[in-house]
């Protein structure tokens, strides 16, 4: 079979999207809004999936780490002590042909003369810097006293909650605080789906520590990373780590690397895990006039900790997954004849349903009643989907495609009608190979938890 083209194979996925009901353009009856999207009954179901297996793993399997859930507004102050009301921006350039509005990094510069990657005109400004915070006002009045932003990222939640988190947490260096939540960008140009948007939930992770400690630390986080990419079925082949030159990384920054992934619209970034030095804490210290300083009760020394933060963001790694499972194969339809078959290969802990339950024929009650009797088995412990209607290689396709892992039919052999000793059993059906096993329902359970974690 032909492959498609990464266009093509982008625009299929896209389509699947809204088809299955992962991702909508977000007020798309009023025509949408550029660059935000919604996620439906399947993709919120991924999203989550993500999410609670980062936390898990993040906070929850380690005693080093623990949690915190920040406000999106915040002061004012932050974000002029974080430094994002003055150079959180990207410089822009407008073509005065066509009006179009460009990151100056996208404009094609032509054996030394700059021209619109639109319409090739040469008449363009000079870049200006363009903030990318979402300005709003907190209260009743509209003024300059009342300004404040949406948070361009959950970080700095975190570090304005340090000394808090540090006094109730007890714990010793080095130690971190996680966060999963919305962050808000006013992108220029937002473009390759859900990759650039400007309303997105990052998973960061600011991971305290000594000055000595930084450069390994990073290391180890970026080790950690990569191997949460291949533990949710990214492979590693698709990964790529760059390691930030000097002239680009954040001038606090002792060592940034970015995590990229291989999608059908090039490689990009899906994390960034940079050594922040004590940057962070030390404009808080300064600007809040507050100690945000440790107390070392071995050495009775006091000072600001350093940090290594991994940031990823929801939204990319949800691309990601969705772009690294889909794929294309052939299987035999309801006739045996040989036919194009869409699979989400997902991770089976990442897939937003687990299993599907299904009678042979939805006409006879016994085979209804049993194949009920699994789903409300299974229901405490995974994300079933029960579904009656239709060929049953219409209905295992239908799963293919949003990537359900496992199929159990509940069939004639079940009811014990043609062999007592199959009585109770069913089909345990797998996506991938599309191999077919007889297991004793009750089993079920145990079979389908260890084969999903
Ligand atoms: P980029 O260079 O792609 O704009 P960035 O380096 O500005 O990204 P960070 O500020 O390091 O990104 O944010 C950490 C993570 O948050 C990114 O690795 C990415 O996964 C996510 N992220 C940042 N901006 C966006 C966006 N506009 N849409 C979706 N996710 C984003």
């Amino acid at each position: 079979m032909s492959t498609p083209s990464d266009s093509q194979r982008m625009e299929k996925i896209v389509s699947l999207c809204k088809r299955r009901g992962f991702i909508f353009q977000s007020s798309e009856i009023y025509g949408g809004l550029n660059g935000l999207w919604d996620y439906g009954p399947l993709g919120v179901e991924l999203k989550r999936n993500l999410k609670n297996y980062w936390w898990r793993v993040t906070v929850h399997e380690r005693d080093d780490v623990v949690g915190m859930d920040g406000s999106i507004l915040m002061n004012r102050a932050v974000w002029k002590a974080s430094g994002h009301e003055d150079t959180f921006s990207d410089p822009m350039v407008d073509c005065r042909s066509c009006k179009a509005r460009l990151r100056a990094d996208q404009i094609i510069n032509k054996k030394g003369e700059k021209q619109c990657p639109v319409c090739g005109g040469k008449d363009l400004t000079e870049p200006r810097s363009f903030n990318l915070m979402f300005k709003t006002y907190v209260g009743a009045t509209e003024d300059e006293s009342s300004v404040t932003y949406l948070r361009p990222e959950t970080a700095q939640a975190i570090f304005v909650q340090f000394k808090n988190i540090l006094d109730v947490s007890r714990k010793k260096l080095p130690f971190g605080i996680a966060q999963i939540g919305k962050a808000f960008r006013n992108e220029i140009n937002p473009r390759n789906f859900t990759f650039r948007s400007r309303e997105f939930e990052q998973m960061e992770l600011e991971y305290f520590c000594r000055a000595e400690e930084g450069m390994k630390l990073l290391e180890y986080w970026k080790e950690e990373r990569l191997k949460f990419y291949e533990n949710i079925g990214i492979a590693r082949d698709k990964l790529q780590v760059l390691t930030v030159p000097d002239e680009e990384r954040a001038f606090y920054s002792k060592g940034t690397y970015d995590i990229e992934y291989d999608f059908p619209f090039g490689r990009q970034e899906l994390e960034g895990v940079a050594y922040r030095t004590d940057y962070d804490l030390s404009q808080h210290q300064k600007a809040s006039g507050k100690s945000l300083e440790y107390f070392d009760e071995e050495t009775k020394q006091k000072f600001i900790p350093h940090v290594v933060e991994p940031s990823a963001g929801v939204d990319r790694t949800v691309l990601a997954l969705i772009c690294e499972a889909y794929s294309e194969d052939e299987a035999p339809d309801d006739k045996g004849k040989m036919e194009t078959r869409i699979v989400l290969r997902f991770h089976p802990r990442m897939a937003p349903v687990k299993c599907a339950v299904f009678p042979l024929l939805k006409n006879k009650e016994q085979l209804v009643a049993k194949a009920k009797e699994i789903v409300d088995l299974l229901r405490p412990h995974l994300f079933v989907f029960y579904d009656e209607s239709g060929a049953i290689g219409r209905r295992y396709r239908r799963q293919d495609e949003i990537g359900t892992p496992f199929g159990i039919t509940v069939d004639f052999e079940t009811l014990g009608e043609k062999d007592a000793t199959l009585r109770d059993t069913v089909t345990l059906r797998e996506r991938d190979s599309m191999k077919q096993e007889r297991v004793a329902i009750k089993d079920l359970a145990n079979i389908l938890i260890s084969r999903i974690s």
